[in-house]
């Protein structure tokens, strides 16, 4: 006997079988304009690959059955190791084949980061937990680099485009995988705190070896095969590649003692450990842990911006695609003058996102340019802010187009919304990076004079932004040096400055007037939905998501 429901009306129908690459106007510019359009067609198919419906719920798979902690086997020996759901290796190994972990380093081509920061959001917009691991491969090759002799050992295993899940020595494996442990229970962001301890086996010195004695409060993706972490010596604190296996072949001594309860995130693994005379060798110079680290940081930070820019692009994308397939009063919720607006100011948000991550890339393509050094010490921290911050609204804003399936789990955004928060806290939260765009202001006063006086001039088309750009500057010879506690106000002000001249100089006509109009206005920008009349604009949404 068959029994069916009753008939189901006004439901949306899954979005899926679409190239997420492909759809976006905004990064197929993006890449027009960069040298990195050699990377094209694999992002054409990357972008395929990531919209097809299988693989979109390999996403939900890895999230809904969370990582297990494994400390013991059968007969009792630690093992100390994390069971994951089959779909977090296939997402790693998805990482891997698109050469996420590492494309500007093997590929040397011109624009290499900006086709890698092309494809990382794209799978952003999949799923967010896998990026952790790769984002800390990716960040820890530019520290080891550095380092030549291990670096020698490494590279062919950091370069592999073929994912080992397999928890063995690393000398073992085809490719390996790199963590980062600062954060301590009494401090993450002031990391001088770190109470660590490291003791040279013989001699010490930068090469050397050494046993850590000391615990990590935050040690993601327990499984990679090495951690850079910090502790300290009678010099200061330095910073250590400490792999999970000890070279005399037993389990390097770092025991996990629990996995963090996390509120998104989940797919992904994050561990308290403590270790005791576990074995390093120190990378960088003894006392300099903290500079040493820091170069890897800046990328971990920029891909906290990319991943952010593509959650809130699957967000909006998911958005349009509800209001333009479900009906209230009469009518596609897409056709009312209210959720037009809505929809219109976080297209507008989205794609200035987007330009700003593309504009930070494009920094990073060029490291021997000072004035694109410039921009990428103050745009990293500054777009990290700001994009990630957003995020967090922005998602809750999609989630609400949804109504009452957005807030439910068998749908995408209540994932996108749990996760948004994360890039906002680590590698970083707000407020220590508004701290380090003053630091790097107050550092560099010229290059910074530099970087505006280029504001200035592709500002010069639109009066409002002029202005806003030369507040700016008045803002700091007015007041002086920018202050601490205006740190935040400084940032809004010049990541808007930013944004609003890369919307003038790439975005739609409709686009970059109702950015600039709303961006300047002060009664917008409190909620989404608050343009004015004369910006929300029918060719605003189509060039988001065409129909
Ligand atoms: C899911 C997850 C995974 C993580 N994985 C890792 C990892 O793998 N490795 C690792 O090392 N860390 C990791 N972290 C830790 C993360 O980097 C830290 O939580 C973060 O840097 C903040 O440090 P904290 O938690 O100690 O907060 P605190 O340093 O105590 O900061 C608390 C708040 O105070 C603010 N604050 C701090 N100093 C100032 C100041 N001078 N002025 C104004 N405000 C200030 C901060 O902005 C923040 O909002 C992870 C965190 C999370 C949530």
């Amino acid at each position: 006997m068959s029994w069916t429901t009753h008939q189901v009306e006004n439901q949306v129908p899954p979005l899926a079988n679409y190239n997420l690459y492909g759809s976006d106007a905004v990064l197929r510019s993006g890449l027009q304009r960069s040298p990195g359009i050699w990377h094209e067609a694999a992002l054409e198919r990357l972008g395929a690959e990531l919209g097809d419906p299988e693989v979109m719920r390999l996403g939900e798979l890895a999230n809904r059955h969370a990582p297990e902690l494994v400390t013991h086997d059968r007969f009792g020996q630690r093992i100390d190791t994390v069971e994951f759901h089959p779909a977090w290796h296939t997402l790693l190994g998805m990482l891997r084949r698109a050469g996420l972990h590492a494309l500007p380093w093997f590929d040397q081509r011109p624009g290499a980061h900006t086709a890698r920061a092309i494809g990382y959001y794209l799978h952003a917009q999949v799923e967010a937990g896998s990026l952790c691991p790769t984002t800390m491969t990716f960040a820890a090759i530019q520290l080891l680099k550095g380092e030549p002799a291990l670096f020698t050992q490494l590279q062919q295993k950091l370069f592999s485009c073929q994912h080992d899940s397999r928890d063995l020595p690393w000398e073992h494996k085809e490719s390996i995988l790199l963590g980062m442990g600062m954060t301590e229970k009494q401090g993450g962001s002031d990391v001088r705190s770190n109470s660590s301890r490291a003791r040279p086996l013989d001699g010490g010195g930068r090469g050397g070896a050494y046993t850590l004695t000391g615990h990590k409060w935050f040690f993601s993706a327990p499984m990679c095969d090495a951690h850079l972490m910090l502790a300290r010596t009678d010099n200061g604190l330095s910073c250590f590649f400490v792999p999970r296996w000890h070279p005399d072949g037993s389990r390097n001594a770092i025991h996990i003692q629990r996995l963090k309860d996390k509120l998104g995130n989940r797919s992904n693994a994050s561990a308290e450990v403590e270790f005791r005379d576990a074995w390093g060798i120190m990378v960088g110079a003894e006392g300099r842990g903290i500079p040493t680290i820091i170069d890897m940081v800046n990328h971990t930070r920029f891909d906290c911006v990319i991943a952010s820019a593509g959650m809130m692009r699957q967000a909006l994308v998911q958005a349009i695609h509800h209001a333009r397939h479900r009906s209230a009063f009469g009518r596609m919720l897409a056709e009312q003058a209210l959720m037009q607006n809505v929809l219109s100011d976080l297209a507008l948000e989205s794609e200035a996102a987007a330009l700003l991550m593309l504009r930070l890339a494009q920094a990073f393509d060029q490291p021997d340019d000072p004035l694109e050094g410039m921009w990428r010490r103050v745009l990293t921290p500054a777009a990290k802010f700001w994009v990630c911050k957003r995020a967090l609204e922005f998602t809750g804003e999609c989630m609400e187009v949804w109504g009452g399936n957005g807030y439910v789990e068998t749908g995408p955004m209540a994932r996108l919304y749990r996760e948004a928060p994360v890039n906002s806290i680590w590698e970083g939260s707000g407020n220590i990076m508004c701290l380090d765009v003053l630091r790097a202001v107050e550092r560099d006063p010229e290059d910074f004079a530099r970087m505006l006086a280029q504001l200035e001039q592709d500002a010069q088309a639109h009066a409002g932004l002029r202005a806003l750009v030369a507040s700016l500057r008045d803002y700091r010879n007015g007041a002086g040096a920018p202050q601490e506690m205006l740190a935040r106000r400084f940032t809004q002000r010049l990541v808007l400055a930013v944004q609003g001249v890369l919307m003038l100089s790439h975005a739609g006509a409709a686009s970059a007037e109702a950015f600039l109009a709303s961006r300047i206005d002060a009664e917008c920008g409190r909620v989404y939905g608050t343009l004015s009349t004369a910006a929300v604009q029918r060719e605003i949404l189509d060039r988001a998501w065409p129909l």
